[in-house]
């Protein structure tokens, strides 16, 4: 890396295609006492030693509580009810706040002092403010490096103070020979739904594959109901199934029109046939409202119900 280092990057989209491991490999590298040529991280001097034993001094991870390894249970007495609170999905001041002397003490190594925000959308709005003053006035040597799924939901001002690193997709072909060199049996059909992100596409537990294969089959029989359909997604996360139906609705709306499937591209004759029979501005309108039903999904008040009017709400398009 030449050149001055912007004080803070941020790293977005798309999802699933490793960005938190290109973060954790540039704050090892930041921090490596021995950088090869290329500027990469040795792996063997004491620096790297702490940063892959997780004790760093001059390294901060800050990520909600609720993703950080599970903590002893010794401090649930002391709140009765609000110990047994579920950990946080936000990142909050507190955290924040509590980089204060992190970043005003210099660094321990003489190096780089970097803090690492994952994801920076879990930041609420008082840990983004809080969080604006630093990267406002930075101090000299840190590096903050935001890694987000959902930019859009990050403070505009933060995102402004960030310079900003939209990943690209690795070509299917590359990422197939990478994920068998892994030992992975993902096949194109696989990673093509994954959106392409081949550590989406690993992930993907076999028996969620095939009961997704197992809708979409219901799915390419015109004559499925729409209760039938909802029934069989009774027992699934809602989520899943709101994921699910916004890619398989992008395939009709492709198909209609521009001719190519993006993510079920084993299904696109049946795709094709059904896209005939429904209007494109249906198939959008349609599009649109499982979009915003994804804010809501993982709590529907009433999940049958839930299920009910999306797949009526699908079988009113054609
Ligand atoms: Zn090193």
């Amino acid at each position: 890396m030449h050149g001055r280092l912007p004080h803070a990057l941020l790293f977005h989209r798309p999802a699933r295609i490793g960005k938190l491991h290109l973060a954790q490999v540039l704050a090892q590298s930041l921090l490596c006492e021995n950088r090869s040529e290329r500027g990469l991280a040795c792996g063997s001097c004491p620096a790297c030693a702490w940063f892959v034993g997780g004790n760093h001094p001059d390294f901060r991870l800050v990520q909600p509580e609720a993703l950080a390894p599970a903590q002893e249970e010794t401090e649930a007495g002391e709140g009765g009810e609000e110990g047994k609170k579920k950990p946080s999905k936000q990142i909050k001041i507190e955290q924040i706040r509590a980089l204060s002397d992190f970043l005003n003490v210099g660094s321990h190594r003489n190096g780089y002092r970097v803090v690492l925000i994952y994801p920076a959308e879990s930041m609420n709005p008082g840990a983004a403010n809080a969080l604006l003053k630093s990267l406002e006035e930075p101090s000299s040597g840190v590096v903050f490096l935001l890694v987000s799924h959902q930019p859009s939901r990050l403070l505009a001002t933060v995102r402004s103070r960030c310079h900003a690193l939209a990943l690209s997709l690795p070509p299917r072909e590359l990422s197939l020979r990478w994920l068998q060199g892994q030992g992975s049996t993902v096949t194109p059909a696989l990673l093509a739904f994954a959106g392409d992100a081949p550590l989406g596409a690993a992930r993907l537990p076999d028996d969620e594959a095939q009961t997704r294969d197992r809708l979409f089959d219901l799915l390419s029989q015109p004559a499925s109901s729409a209760l039938g359909l909802a029934d069989f997604c009774q027992r699934l996360p809602p989520v899943a199934v709101v994921n699910w139906m916004l890619k398989w609705t992008y395939d009709l709306i492709a198909l209609s029109s521009s001719g190519k499937a993006r993510y079920n591209i084993d299904r696109e004759n049946t795709l094709s046939l059904l896209a005939r029979g429904m209007p494109l501005l249906k198939l959008l309108r349609f599009y649109t409202a499982l979009s915003s039903l994804k804010a809501i999904c993982e709590h529907p008040l009433n999940p049958s119900l839930f299920l009910d009017d999306l797949f009526i709400a699908y079988k009113e398009i054609g």
